[in-house]
């Protein structure tokens, strides 16, 4: 197949050996070498087309990039032409980068500006997100490692991307490698360009709030890039994911079961912050952050395995309880030869009797075992006792190492919320008022159930009390008509 370029021509679809277009005559082979084989898209300045280098006997693939002919006046086409100039030039600095696509060539032809790229070969990560699901931390951080040096390197000549989004993050196929690719929107961060108020361009919902006022920074990229990792941790739409009558993201209530650690949250939200002052300044400051935080032992309890690992899980639990039993047989058995030693002997040197006690950690009865009389009672009682004995010191035992029965480990907090007490009426109320707060004075009951883990009807019961004591009142909110208890005080 063969693509004719002329964007007015009916029938574009060509043979794939053929000069010019069978429909309107344009001539197929750009520069006489490139030959457009089949549209890839269109964006806000042209349109893509994966092509082959017919001039190479190999024939390699690449990228022709069309440029749009403005129509509307000459100041426009200036602009178009210049912003091409400078995308020519600013590519061929940039294509030195491994991650970046080369610049093969650029040219006009018919009174239209062409670029030629390097082919990327392999999924975007919006491709990888439907097909694999939500991405976990380990992903995020793989690829915040990875993309970080390319923006760095892009910044330090002073480009703007403009236009970072899952869409123009590839996984180059042989080496699975990710490449940045269309820096179309970008535009050179020079003196004049920089801070001087110009055209919006980015993908709407990836745009940092300064670069929809068309001031661009380089830390606008850092946010649109923290927009593509929450996106693909959430697999949600990044309108979704921003509060915009609070003014914030809230992509953290879209995670689910999807456990993120803290300190990932931490780096997440800096490059997400609105204000460019609290934003990251540089890629390498985020870079930094991320390896020292990812040093630091995360004080979490250990993530749920997938349901692939259950079924080895499972094995290993039956292993293991096979083994405990074997080794509380064994045990049995000793303490049962003990009892006998101790017997035999016991009746004619008493104060050996009950020596099994002392092997099962029973210190005290087992010197009272040796005071004749008892000593002979006991030593029948122990005959029965003594399995429950082996038992209770396995228990013990367990609890001092922090084993379930079954030998799985125990998460630390398991032992501590067996030792706290409840927490009393007042505190759950002062949990929900810091609740309130958080949400700028305002909750409903599944809000409340999900900022502080209290039961719903507790919360029911409570947010009523509250509303009793003059805390709150009962209203409906007046966009989704929930029900919603505001507090006065906040
Ligand atoms: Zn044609």
């Amino acid at each position: 197949m063969s693509f004719c370029l002329n964007p007015d021509c009916q029938q574009p679809r060509n043979s794939s050996e053929a000069k010019f277009c069978q429909s309107c005559g344009s001539v197929l082979l750009l520069g006489d070498r490139y030959r457009a084989l089949k549209p890839l898209g269109s964006g806000g300045f042209g349109r893509t087309f994966l092509a082959v280098d017919e001039y190479k006997p190999s024939k390699p693939r690449c990228v022709i990039k069309q440029f749009r002919r403005e129509e509307q006046g000459t100041r426009n086409l200036q602009k178009a032409v210049a912003l091409f100039v400078r995308e020519a030039q600013r590519l061929e600095e940039l294509g030195k980068h491994p991650q970046i696509p080369d610049l093969l060539a650029h040219f006009e032809q018919d009174d239209r500006q062409y670029l030629i790229q390097e082919f990327v070969d392999g999924p975007n990560l919006a491709q990888e997100l439907e097909e694999g699901g939500a991405f976990d931390e380990a992903q995020i951080r793989q690829l915040l490692q990875d993309l970080l040096p390319v923006l760095d390197f892009v910044h330090q000549r002073q480009v703007i991307h403009r236009d970072i989004k899952p869409e123009n993050i590839i996984r180059r196929s042989p080496d699975g490698q990710l490449v940045l690719v269309d820096f179309g929107a970008s535009k050179l961060a020079t003196g004049t360009a920089l801070g001087q108020t110009g055209t919006v361009i980015g993908s709407a919902g990836y745009v940092a709030p300064e670069q929809a006022l068309g001031k661009a920074v380089f830390g606008s990229d850092l946010y649109s890039l923290g927009v593509t990792c929450i996106h693909l941790l959430t697999q949600m739409p990044p309108f979704d994911l921003f509060d915009s009558s609070e003014g914030a993201w809230v992509w953290e209530d879209y995670l689910f079961d999807r456990r993120v650690s803290p300190s990932l949250k931490r780096v997440l939200n800096k490059l997400l912050a609105n204000g460019t002052s609290r934003r990251y300044q540089s890629a390498a400051a985020v870079l930094q952050d991320l390896q020292a935080k990812s040093a630091i032992p995360i004080a979490s309890p250990p993530p749920k395995p997938p349901a692939s690992e259950w079924k080895t899980l499972h094995n290993w639990n039956r292993t293991v309880h096979l083994q405990e039993e074997d080794h509380t047989r064994k045990r049995l058995n000793t303490t049962y030869i003990l009892w006998l030693v101790g017997f035999i002997l016991g009746t004619s040197l008493r104060p050996l009797k009950g020596m099994h006690r002392f092997y099962n950690g029973k210190i005290l009865t087992g010197v009272l075992w040796m005071i004749p009389v008892i000593g002979d009672i006991g030593s029948l009682v122990d005959l029965f006792l003594i399995p429950r004995m082996v038992d209770e010191y396995e228990t013990k035992a367990r609890a001092k190492l922090g084993m379930s029965e079954s030998g799985v480990p125990l998460a630390p907090q398991a032992a501590v919320t067996q030792t706290l007490s409840p927490p009393t009426r007042e505190q759950q109320m002062v949990k929900l008022l810091k609740a309130a707060q958080a949400r700028g004075g305002q909750l409903s009951v599944t809000q409340a159930v999900m900022d502080t883990s209290i039961g719903f009807t507790e919360v029911e019961d409570l947010l009523r009390d509250m509303v009793k004591r003059g805390y709150a009142t009962v209203d409906n909110d007046d966009r989704t008509g929930v029900v919603v208890y505001r507090f006065l005080e906040l």
